[in-house]
């Protein structure tokens, strides 16, 4: 089977070049660095559209298939206008991620509004936008979004969320799809919604249902499970309530390569098995529906790195060395929040020899901001560069102010060009929303 990007730790064009640095697209990390400070979220174009042409040629056998990218792994206007040049529509899961793609001039109608608790105003900013699909999540939403729909004049297409009962074994908190979840109809749910919506939601139009497994998943046949069971509920749903739903969104979560230890699947591995689930499903029971796919991470992730300047180390006696950034967990949440493992190399010095094992700790004040623990480097010294892969999805969407620390700036780069495709933080964006009420006086 043919192999995919998100096999690999690094990006497409990672190479070391005559100055002994590590270069990505022509860019010299270093360079980057000092052009642009650190830490600097950098992500390589050429990499990002490779993984989104790849996707496109895996389920390019099954033409009823509708690739969405999912928002909340990376969202900015820069990156959502290469995913549209690429033929992705966009799953969003807020009203400021359907704002920014918006703002990035994408077509509204390949829009996916998904989310737990949708708000009344994130709700009314769908319609007025004119989503394409919106996931309805339980049934306050149901009544919520008809009673909204009614108010505007508008009819909203629908999916039914639900939860299918399918455990995939990642981390706890990215799993989705078991049966004790907190998103979604239940399988014992659906059939009152439905009637709920044929008999009293007259501004619902439903398609199709929709679910989502988990994040990081290397297994491939949780993905026949979810076909198989999704497609038995619609066929279901359709002769007991004679419909003729014909929309089935399978979600997201392929994995991508974070360590050597990592062993994801490639997209064409997943997409064949999908397919064939779906032909299987499509003989016997004789619908061809649309499927939607939502990958997020398995996009992103692989074409983005992160640069950070080494400050102070610190040897623990008989203990650990460690090495000190200048950033952590809250451009990179991740390490803290769910033990994720990272990988890393010395930019101005990646071939010298790899004799000293470090960890390496962030900057913020908790004792669990550590970004990666023993990772053995040529010897960090202060000043040095160090490029954290793979972190191209949930870092800067992730991002936050801990520690009252700006955010850092995020550059696109291709063929020896970089721009800034988000702007870093100051220190009065910092207090832009800050007020003093007059009684507190003036000093
Ligand atoms: C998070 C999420 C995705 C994307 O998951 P990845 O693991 O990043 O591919 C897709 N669909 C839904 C509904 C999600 O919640």
């Amino acid at each position: 089977m043919k192999n995919s990007a998100n096999q690999n730790i690094k990006p497409l064009t990672t190479r070391v070049n005559e100055r002994g640095n590590l270069e990505i697209s022509g860019c010299d990390l270093t360079e980057l660095a000092e052009k642009f400070s650190t830490p600097l979220y950098v992500v390589d174009e050429n990499t990002l559209r490779t993984i989104c042409r790849e996707y496109k040629e895996a389920f390019a056998p099954y033409p009823n298939t509708r690739l969405l990218f999912a928002s909340k792994s990376l969202c900015t206007m820069a990156t959502s206008r290469i995913l549209a040049q690429e033929g992705f529509g966009f799953d969003v899961v807020s009203d400021g991620e359907m704002f920014t793609v918006h703002k990035a001039g994408v077509d509204m109608k390949t829009v996916l509004f998904n989310g737990s608790n949708k708000g009344i105003d994130e709700l009314n900013l769908a319609l007025e936008l004119g989503v394409g699909r919106i996931s309805v999540d339980n049934f306050l939403e149901l009544s919520l979004l008809n009673e909204l729909a009614q108010k505007s004049g508008k009819t909203a297409d629908i999916l039914l969320r639900i939860t299918p009962g399918i455990e995939c074994h990642t981390h706890e908190y990215i799993q989705t799809g078991h049966l004790d979840s907190k998103f979604g109809f239940d399988l014992t749910q659906i059939d009152s919604a439905i009637e709920l919506i044929q008999d009293e939601y007259k501004k619902l139009n439903l398609k199709g249902l929709h679910a989502h497994i988990g994040s990081q998943i290397f297994e491939t046949k949780v993905y026949k499970d979810e076909v198989d069971i999704l497609f038995a509920q619609m066929v279901r749903i359709n002769e007991k309530f004679g419909l003729n739903l014909d929309e089935l969104n399978l979600g997201g979560g392929l994995g991508v390569k974070y360590t050597n230890v990592d062993h994801p699947p490639s997209t064409f591995e997943i997409a064949d098995i999908i397919i064939n689930a779906l032909e299987e499903n499509i003989k016997k029971y004789g619908i061809k529906p649309v499927i939607y796919l939502e990958p997020g991470r398995s996009i992103v992730c692989t074409a983005g790195v992160t640069l950070y300047t080494i400050g102070s180390s610190k040897q623990v006696p008989h203990g650990t060395k460690y090495i000190a950034i200048d950033g952590g967990m809250a451009d990179n949440p991740r390490p803290s929040m769910y033990q994720a493992e990272y990988f890393a190399q010395i930019a101005n010095k990646p071939e010298k020899p790899a004799d000293e094992t470090v960890t390496v700790a962030g900057r913020y004040c908790e004792s669990g901001d550590i970004l990666i623990k023993n990772i053995t480097l040529p010897t960090p010294e202060e000043g040095d560069i160090l490029c954290v892969y793979n972190t191209g999805a949930y870092n800067y969407s992730m991002s936050s102010n801990y520690n009252r620390v700006t955010k850092p700036a995020m550059v696109l780069i291709n063929e020896g060009c970089a721009d800034i495709i988000v702007e870093r933080e100051t220190l009065e964006d910092l207090t832009r929303n800050d007020k003093l009420p007059q009684r507190l006086g003036e000093k």
